[in-house]
């Protein structure tokens, strides 16, 4: 409840988060749960006198085989895969997270993963996007500009 439209490329953003759930579903063994969530945040730097950077960051979190440390941020290079037998049983290609990044770097935002292994990994990025300080009234070069809108 309550959140925010955000302004992006809808068609990406769906791929995206597909991607995502399709990796939470590929290394998670049958009958265990995985969660979707989304929330609003604030990044309290002012970007003019009346407006400041808010995101929606939206988050997918499994109970699947987990990822070490060390792999967490190699995971979202091109090609590059966990070599263990359980990955390698799922195939793929260890494109999926780097496409994954390159969405989420062109709407300005970020994407990472926390994980431990054998209990479950959640993977979380966020979109970010300009909000008004409550009580100004806004300026005419405030107007949205025309964008399609993401729900
Ligand atoms: P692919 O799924 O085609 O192998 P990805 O780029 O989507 O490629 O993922 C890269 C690697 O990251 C996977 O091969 C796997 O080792 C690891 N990985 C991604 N998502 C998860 C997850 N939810 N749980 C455990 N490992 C994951």
């Amino acid at each position: 409840p309550g959140l925010p439209v955000v302004l992006g490329d809808n068609d990406k953003i769906v791929q995206l988060v597909a991607n995502l759930l399709s990796n939470a579903i590929k290394f998670t063994r049958s009958g265990s749960k995985v969660i979707v969530s989304a929330e609003r945040g604030e990044d309290p730097a002012l970007i003019t006198d009346h407006r400041f950077r808010a995101y929606v960051k939206v988050s997918t979190t499994d109970e699947g085989i987990g990822i070490a440390p060390e792999n967490l941020e190699k995971i979202f290079e091109k090609f590059q895969q966990v070599e263990d037998h359980f990955t390698r049983s799922q195939g793929g290609t260890g494109l999926g997270l780097s496409i994954c990044k390159e969405i989420v770097l062109h709407h300005g935002g970020k994407i990472w993963a926390e994980s431990t292994v054998d209990v479950g990994s959640t993977f979380s990025f966020t979109i970010p996007y300009e909000e008004k300080l409550p009580g100004v009234r806004p300026a005419a070069s405030d107007a949205a500009p025309r964008q399609k809108l993401v729900p």
